[in-house]
């Protein structure tokens, strides 16, 4: 059965994010002699192909990891919980948040969680609550009661979350979870396949990771940390990233992953990754698998390899190898693999953001901020009020800009020379290289918003950093 559904996985090649037949299986009736030609299979240098050297990777990856895991607290759930849907969601929440976060990071955020939505129907039926007594209009619009209620819930959830960043991941899983008990019965899917089809935000890489740790389904992952352990054990030194290179990881992952305990083994990859086989300066010393490494072999022994497994590789047309225009560097070592395309320069932003301050009643400052749309980037944080600035522009057009944006935007009058320049922030996001020209503009007495105007509130320096903000806000205060 497990090499059914191995094969089946290989048979599977992923495109635009959907999964398609392999080549000459396509659509019913076609010819396989009609179709092009099937690519040829990777050289040997790239594959496990021998069983008895993967058993021995198996044994060696599982044993290391029995003596030298991190103790983290899914782990920890998803060893004791008897309950398989309570350990799926302990695994995917724990998942969700480590996308793109450091584990150090993470566990904090983790632990307030499940202290708060300990189960996927605390989560879900706090969201069902709000969502059915809500339902009809939109979320976060103002003028009503109901509305309020589940941008509550979402401020919770941007709260809890604020500092992980990528907080649509939180909203997701909120989604997700709702449609669990709306529609799935209250149950987790209980296959991979099943978990990235049926749910939103449940892609390949965190399905398979809670199928195999959760349910002990004998599949595969491949993240960051897999992809450069794996790119290392077999000297693949084309793009990381290439969909080509991607499918051959996956169905090394498919095929490497112990059929006893896939879970173990899928999360000991990862943690070889983290913590042994580092990007920069890996410990090839103290490494579990160095025996099958061929990256650590090529740097020991250096170019033509003395192994005669590895001599089949025609470096320069192999679609795996470094492209000829960048071979081998003997100064890297095994750090030549892998490799990545060229990353797009993130683009340049400037922003106006304007502190407005004032007394408030028990004479503490208070500032207003604001919501911002609940799509887009840092979809539903809250925010001093800002205005993205046309390239170019100068000081005093700037201040004009930003004065006609408060006053349209509050229907009072703001004078452009009121508006004072405290200096610039910088904060860099995956894609955006962001600069907030940030001003102040003390108000004063007693100032009251129009409820019909975008959410915003008053509040003190406290309250602003326990509130839904992002990092990025929070270096301007
Ligand atoms: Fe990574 Fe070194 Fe181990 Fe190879 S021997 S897998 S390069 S840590």
């Amino acid at each position: 059965m497990n090499r059914l559904r191995a094969a089946a996985a290989r048979g599977l090649r992923r495109s635009s994010g959907r999964a398609v037949p392999p080549a000459g299986q396509g659509r019913k009736g076609a010819s396989p002699r009609g179709g092009a030609p099937a690519p040829a299979p990777p050289p040997a240098q790239h594959l496990f192909s021998d069983p008895a050297e993967i058993e021995a990777l198996r044994g060696s990856l599982l044993a290391w990891y029995g003596k030298c895991k991190r103790d983290l607290p899914w782990r920890t759930l998803a060893a004791t919980e008897p309950d398989a849907d309570r350990r799926a969601y302990a695994v995917w929440v724990s998942e969700i948040m480590l996308q793109q976060t450091q584990v150090a990071t993470v566990i904090d955020y983790y632990n307030r969680w499940m202290q708060k939505w300990p189960t996927l129907q605390a989560l879900a039926q706090a969201s069902l609550e709000v969502s059915v007594a809500g339902a009809g209009s939109s979320p976060c619009s103002p003028g009503s009661s109901s509305n309020t209620r589940l941008c509550l819930l979402e401020q919770e959830v941007n709260e809890l979350w604020a500092g992980l960043g990528y907080y649509s991941r939180g909203k997701r899983l909120q989604e997700a979870a709702r449609k669990v008990v709306s529609e799935l019965a209250g149950q987790m899917p209980r296959t991979a396949e099943d978990l990235q089809k049926l749910l939103p935000g449940v892609g390949r890489y965190t399905a398979g990771a809670i199928a195999s740790i959760s349910y002990g389904q004998a599949t595969g992952v491949v993240d960051g940390n897999v992809i450069r352990v794996l790119c290392r054990l077999r000297c693949i030194g084309a793009d990381s990233s290439s969909p080509a290179v991607i499918d051959r990881l996956w169905d090394m992952a498919n095929a490497l992953v112990d059929r006893s305990h896939p879970g173990d083994f899928n999360q000991a990859l990862m943690e070889l990754g983290a913590t042994v086989c580092v990007p920069k300066a890996p410990l090839c010393g103290e490494c579990p698998v160095k025996q099958h490494c061929q990256a650590r072999r090529r740097k020991l022994f250096g170019k033509p390899t003395p192994v005669p497994d590895v001599e089949d590789c025609d470096v320069g047309g192999c679609p795996l190898c470094p492209p000829a225009t960048e071979p081998w560097d003997s100064s890297l070592g095994v750090t030549n693999f892998p490799r990545k395309a060229a990353k797009k320069q993130p683009r340049a932003v400037r922003t106006a953001t304007c502190v407005l301050e004032r007394r408030g009643c028990h004479g503490a400052l208070e500032y207003l901020i604001v919501q911002r749309p609940s799509s887009g980037l840092l979809a539903g944080l809250w925010e001093f009020p800002s205005l993205p600035l046309a390239e170019g522009l100068q000081e005093e057009k700037q201040k004009e800009a930003l004065a006609d944006h408060l006053q349209a935007w509050t229907g009072w009058p703001v004078a452009a020379k009121g508006l004072q320049f405290i200096g610039e922030v910088i904060h860099i996001f995956s894609h955006i290289h962001q600069t907030y020209v940030v001003y102040s503009l003390p108000l004063d007495g007693d100032v009251t918003l129009d409820p019909a105007l975008s959410p915003s509130r008053w509040v003190t320096e406290e309250e602003f950093h326990a509130s839904a903000v992002s990092t990025a806000m929070k270096k301007v205060l």
